[in-house]
């Protein structure tokens, strides 16, 4: 197998150059064109047939494609500790009788200046105990297996929307926490500010993942939505959805509450694109559609 590389671009918009010469060109995208931390981009592969087969990669690491608008289409999650700066992409695709062809280039990441929070907590959810310690541990090992689970077909379709109605937005993502005078994580997702028994409801169709209790989520569902995206509901007060079954967006998930490691009630809402935490809100003006 030979791979054309003659499409070898610096930046965003490109061409894959075809050796046959056959039909349109096909095109490579990012939207938005330079995304910033927290952000989750999606690449847009144009004029490529539906049954063509589109790989690609950023930073070596897969990208999983799925047919989009007269083309394939992959999400990229920008984690809110990835380095700014350039990181490498490429693009190939084998159509039937046509020769494989590649594209290449770099995409630009933005950064972006994150808050910093002072938050005071009980000593007994800072300083852990062993046991505690090692139960915070294997919770947290068994959401990363769980990010890392790719379901290959696309759940979700059209707008995500927010998990609350009322409040105009959740405050905090990518907030370095300093907490009882202590460096910690920043913070993964977004939080809601609203009362106890609040309903939760689901940002968009997917399949309920995970619902548990974990010592520092609380009572918790974890949706995937397909293609390694997942949307994160914490510190719920109750839940009404079971592992396994199909949701549709809109529908309630539970309450809000105040499980866990939180100072009050309020849900925390997050999302992933498989391994990075992106910015819900980023989510939720997602330009992607149909
Ligand atoms: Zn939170």
């Amino acid at each position: 197998m030979t791979w054309d590389r003659i499409g070898v671009v610096a930046l965003g918009l490109l061409l894959v150059s075809g050796a046959s010469g056959a039909g349109e060109k096909a095109s490579v995208a990012w939207h938005p064109s330079r995304p910033r931390l927290g952000d989750v981009a999606w690449l847009h592969v144009q004029n490529v047939a539906e049954i063509a087969t589109v790989e690609g990669s950023v930073d070596g690491r897969p990208l999983t494609f799925f047919p989009y608008a007269s083309g394939h289409a992959a999400l990229l999650g920008i984690d809110l500790e990835m380095k700014p700066g350039a990181h490498a992409w490429r693009v190939g695709v084998v159509e039937h009788g046509r020769e494989p062809r590649i594209a290449q280039g770099k995409l630009l990441v933005a950064r972006r200046d994150f808050p910093l929070e002072r938050l005071t907590l009980p000593q007994t959810m800072v300083d852990l105990d062993p046991e505690t310690e090692r139960r915070a541990v294997a919770e947290s090992q068994v959401l990363a297996t769980l990010y890392r689970t790719i379901t290959p077909e696309r759940l979700w379709r059209g707008k995500f929307t927010k998990p609350v109605g009322r409040p105009a937005a959740g405050t905090g993502f990518g907030a370095r926490r300093i907490i009882n005078g202590q460096s910690r994580s920043p913070h993964g997702g977004i939080d809601y500010s609203v009362p106890r028994g609040t309903p939760v409801v689901a940002a968009n169709a997917g399949r309920v993942a995970l619902v548990a209790e974990f010592f520092f989520q609380g009572r918790l569902v974890i949706l995937d939505h397909g293609l390694g995206l997942y949307t994160l509901y914490f510190h719920l007060d109750t839940t009404s959805v079971d592992e396994g079954e199909r949701v549709e967006r809109g529908q309630t998930l539970g309450t809000v509450g105040a499980t866990g490691r939180a100072t009050g009630p309020h849900l925390h809402f997050g999302a992933q694109v498989g391994a990075a935490r992106i910015d819900p809100a980023a989510l939720l003006g997602l330009s992607l559609l149909d």
